[in-house]
């Protein structure tokens, strides 16, 4: 309004008092009206972006096509602009996005994608948008290319920011363009971590005043972000699951050009970029509302977002950012210490309490953030979903109540999963193997073996190979007609082993499986044979 009526460029001051004096005239009318930063969307199907130069041209866009607006129309929303506004090219029609990969230099893999991101971008008003990660080594144009990407939906004068050094820092950034990059990030500390994933959640930060220190207000800031980096290292999955990932590739010498001719390109095509990216998001107005996902991932408009391009466009954005995610969540799983630990102990099937697998895990050296015995079920909660995006399944396993067993875990690694029909079958032929040792404990109990020699003659023969005995007292020899049962039991115990081979498990891992050995060890335990019937001669 204020550069309405003095068609002057507006100082950091006058804004603000400008944006004070609208706000004093909204909350003296009882009417609070939402001052928007270049783009916004009152309805589900309607989009305003301000061009935001002085023609106070604003772009209307429905699922029926976009217009320009003239500013002297009245519009339902109101625009602020900062410092750093830019304008936006007056979008012309008939362009398409291909122009772009002149001067970002994706593979053709990764394009899809960021077309999707860039519809997002631009329909994602006041809900998540996923941040734009740009990772390359030098000579990829991370910066640049960064810069353009978000100039089609948010030019500024400011388009790449260093890293913030705290938390004030990122929300100035973000309360002054709805886009913000930030270059060339080296590492991801944890406060960073959590405060980009405020700012791409739209999360309430309660106690900062952004202008004034004495009125402490509750700052929220959502914006879309973007940041480059040659390596960032591994983010925390909360981060990593917020965002989009795209993956420069160096640029050959002899096709590199100046950015004097880059951006004279550029400003060629510029304007028709953005009109060819307005196309997509009518499109996708267009589809929105027919889309409904089955399986939402962690951030859900996003991906009804793709789901609608893909419909009107074919293409296969949704697929990718799925696909995408689980290589993350397996890049997360490869990096973490406790994740690691998990991957690099537990090889197969396991089944244990949060203290058992305390017991288990190797403790690094550097175990600052290492759970306790305590704390194990719940970390194990906290990254199971990682786990499970890795392949793994996992199942907590709830006692009964009325006991006192603490709950248990059930671990299974990618790829080594066993079935529970499998696990059934093979424990099933393991009690027949049992009963097999029983049935001939039993024959050489009642066939001159002593107490003491019995369950070797047993275990032997049931293993298909007979012992000679040498102990004392000991008459049993071998009878004719046990070389029948001899047969079955070389048979069954065969079985056992294949089963177990196609499992890729041993004997002694299969108690860990099935949880308690159906079967204490053989005239070991308290749990010994039943005595014969018949009393040896
Ligand atoms: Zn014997």
């Amino acid at each position: 309004m204020y550069r309405r009526r003095t068609a002057r460029t507006a100082s950091q001051n006058a804004l603000t008092e400008a944006m004070s004096a609208l706000e004093y005239e909204a909350e003296e009318s009882f009417e609070p009206i939402k001052l928007h930063l270049r783009t916004a969307r009152p309805s589900d199907d309607e989009i305003f972006i301000d061009i935001g130069d002085r023609s106070e041209q604003v772009i209307r866009v429905t699922a029926a096509g976009w217009e320009i607006l003239d500013g002297d129309d009245d519009l339902p929303v109101l625009f602020r602009r900062t410092a750093v506004t830019a304008p936006l090219p007056v979008p012309a029609r008939g362009g398409n996005l291909d122009a772009l990969w002149e001067f970002v230099n994706l593979p053709a893999s990764d394009r899809g994608l960021i077309i999707g991101w860039l519809v997002a971008a631009t329909i994602l008003v006041g809900l998540p948008c996923p941040a734009l990660a740009l990772l390359g080594e030098q000579g990829t144009a991370k910066t640049s290319s960064a810069r353009r990407l978000f100039s089609l939906f948010d030019p500024t004068t400011a388009p790449v920011r260093r890293p913030p050094n705290d938390a004030d820092r990122l929300l100035h950034a973000g309360a002054h363009s709805r886009g913000v990059v930030f270059d060339n990030m080296s590492s991801m500390p944890r406060w960073l971590s959590d405060g980009l994933c405020r700012f791409v959640t739209g999360e309430a930060d309660v106690d900062r005043a952004l202008y004034t220190d004495d009125d402490v207000r509750i700052m929220q800031v959502q914006g879309v972000l973007g940041f480059t980096s040659i390596d960032i290292g591994v983010l925390n999955g909360d981060l990593a699951e917020r965002c989009v990932w795209g993956d420069l590739e160096v640029i050959p010498a002899d096709r590199r050009r100046s950015e004097r001719e880059l951006n004279s390109a550029w400003n060629a095509s510029y304007a028709s970029m953005v009109g060819a990216l307005l196309d997509l998001v009518v499109l996708t107005l267009q589809q929105l509302p027919v889309v409904k996902l089955g399986n939402k991932p962690r951030m859900a408009d996003f991906a009804e977002i793709l789901a609608a391009l893909d419909h009107a466009t074919g293409s296969d954005t949704l697929s990718r950012y799925r696909r995408a995610q689980d290589s993350v969540a397996e890049d997360i799983v490869s990096t973490d210490q406790f994740l690691v630990a998990i991957t690099e102990t537990i090889k197969r099937r396991w089944t244990g309490t949060g203290k058992a697998l305390h017991e288990l895990l190797r403790r690094p050296s550097d175990d600052r953030y290492w759970p306790e015995p305590r704390g194990m079920s719940g970390k194990l909660r906290r990254v199971a979903p990682d786990l499970r995006k890795a392949g793994w399944q996992i199942d907590e396993i709830k006692p009964d109540p009325t006991t006192k067993r603490s709950k248990t875990w059930v671990l299974v690694p990618p790829d080594s999963a066993i079935s529970d029909a499998d696990l059934a079958s093979v424990k099933l032929t393991r009690e027949f193997v049992a009963e097999d040792v029983r049935a001939w404990i039993a024959r050489f109990m009642a066939n001159g073996a002593t107490a003491s020699c019995a369950t070797d003659h047993g275990s032997a023969a049931s293993s298909g190979f007979p012992i000679t005995c040498r102990t004392p007292g000991c008459t049993a020899g071998w009878r004719s007609e046990w070389d029948t049962p001899l047969q079955r039991s070389r048979a069954l115990t065969s079985r056992l082993a294949d089963e177990l081979t196609a499992l890729g498990i041993s004997v002694a891992d299969l108690d860990q499986y099935v949880g308690s050995d159906p079967f204490a060890p053989p005239g070991r335990g308290e749990e010994t044979v039943a005595p014969p019937k018949t009393e040896p001669r």
